[in-house]
Order: structure tokens, then C-alpha cells, then sequence
């Protein structure tokens, strides 16, 4: 069946890998579920892959020292194979993002977008917050009985997308459909959370036009990316959501 890797440097890699075999059992699919460290192993994951929280900086640090990077490029942005984000995984599946090291920060990209790094603060300042996340609605991870319930979302010293970069981007004729897979917001975090930076100079772009949130979920074309950590709680109607995106 098809395969699919979780990049197993650091962070909820176990917690990931739980969460897809259930998933994968709800919808009654057979998949292999593989740990990621080599090209080789990341080659063999032709239906996807998942790149965990933790640290950023760690996980770029890590892929580079094992010759990822590239291949992780590749894969991301030249196979287009499905990838998803959680947290720092977000980031370095980010174009740009800002709040990074002096020295500079390696990402792979893929999502036309800057993440603002820590952008809640510090550790103590993470939270679990109720979502309402309107791309479930369609999904069979949502039948009648938790349709309504909103999704616990933890964020952990979490990154937000605070900037779209595709406004600027000139039509290409040449670019595949794939190439101009435009960025789909599918959450922003409403209300109390808004003060930032980039809300106050009104550089969140078109997608929340009163300034009404933060930007912490969204697709690309073949990349998903959500600023939270859906493994990391019992829930799995994210997992299955987006397994039913990547198994036609
Ligand atoms: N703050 C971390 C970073 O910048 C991300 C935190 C997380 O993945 N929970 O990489």
C-alpha cells in the first residue's frame, strides 16, 4: 500500500505515527507508516509526509547533517509529493520567517508565506484553545456527532503566518497548475490573539480583511501547514481529514 513518513529527528513523531494508524483504520485504508531520517527512506514515502513539532532550528540543523535538506527540497517542491506541517514543521515548509536566529535559519519551503517564529512567546505562554475549522465540515472524520465539536487546538511556543507572499507573484506561463496552486487560509485564530505586529501594519494581506486573526492553518497545492499540534491530542479528525485529501 502507500507509504507514508514522519521526519523522525525530533517532536511528536510517535504521537504522529499513532494518529495516522488510526486514522488510516477509520477509513479503512492500508498504509505503511514509515520514520524518516535517510533520502532513501524519505524516497520510499510516495504518498506523503508529515514533518513533526519541536524546533525548527534543530530540525534544519538535523536534515542538513543527514543531507535532507535537498532532498527534502525535492521532494516538497520538485516531486510535489503531499507534505504537512505541525509547528515547526510549518515553519521550515515556509518561504520565509522572520523572528529567526542572527545567523540565519535553512527551511524548505513550498508555502508562499512568512511565519512569524514564537510568535505567542515563551513556553509558559503556550495554550489549548478551541477551533472551529470549517475544512472538517466536508470530511467522513466528521459525521453527525462531531460536526458541531470544536477541535483542541494546542499551540506550543507556536508560529503563526503573519504575510502571504503570492500577491507579489507575476503570472508564468510556463508554471504547471500544480505551480500555481494558490495558498488556501483554512483557519485563522479570531479575535484576542490579533495584536500583532503585522495585523497592526496592516500586512496580513487580503485574507482577513477587518484584521481579524492570525493565520495557523493552510494548503498550498501539495503542502499543508497548521501553527498547532493535532497529534498531541486525542482528536484525529485532522489526520483523517488529510489522509483523505492524499489517498485518492
Ligand atoms: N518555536 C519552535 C520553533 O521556532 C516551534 C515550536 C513547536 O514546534 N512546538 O521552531
Amino acid at each position: 500500500g502507500p507509504t507514508i513518513g514522519v521526519l523522525a529527528f525530533q517532536g511528536g513523531v510517535i504521537e504522529h505515527m499513532t494518529a495516522l494508524t488510526k486514522a488510516a483504520a477509520s477509513l479503512q485504508k492500508d498504509i505503511t507508516i514509515i520514520e524518516v531520517r535517510s533520502s532513501a527512506e524519505l524516497e520510499s514515502c510516495d504518498a506523503g509526509l508529515i514533518i513533526p513539532g519541536g524546533e525548527s532550528t534543530h530540525l534544519s540543523r538535523a536534515a542538513r547533517e543527514c543531507g535532507l535538506l535537498e532532498p527534502l527540497r525535492d521532494y516538497v517542491k520538485v516531486k510535489r509529493r503531499q507534505v504537512w506541517g505541525t509547528c515547526a514543521g510549518l515553519i521550515m515548509l515556509s518561504e520565509e520567517a522572520s523572528a529567526v536566529k542572527k545567523d540565519g535559519q535553512e527551511l524548505i519551503g513550498g508555502l508562499d508565506v512568512r511565519v512569524h517564529r514564537n510568535h505567542f512567546g515563551r513556553q509558559n505562554e503556550s495554550f489549548m484553545t478551541n477551533l472551529d475549522l470549517d475544512f472538517l465540515r466536508n470530511s467522513t472524520a466528521t459525521n453527525e456527532s462531531s460536526s458541531s465539536l470544536p477541535f483542541p487546538a494546542m499551540f506550543i511556543r507556536a508560529p503563526v503566518v503573519d504575510k502571504l507572499l503570492t500577491a507579489a507573484k507575476t503570472h508564468d506561463a510556463e508554471a504547471t497548475p500544480q505551480e500555481d496552486a494558490p495558498v488556501e487560509v483554512l483557519a485563522v485564530l479570531p479575535g484576542r490573539h490579533a495584536s500583532n505586529k503585522a495585523a497592526a501594519a496592516g500586512e496580513l494581506g487580503p485574507v482577513s480583511p477587518e484584521g481579524a486573526g492570525d493565520i495557523i492553518a493552510l494548503r498550498q497545492g501539495n503542502v499543508f501547514g497548521t501553527s498547532f499540534h493535532p497529534e498531541l491530542t486525542d482528536d484525529i479528525r485532522i489526520h483523517v481529514w488529510w489522509l483523505e485529501q492524499i489517498l485518492s
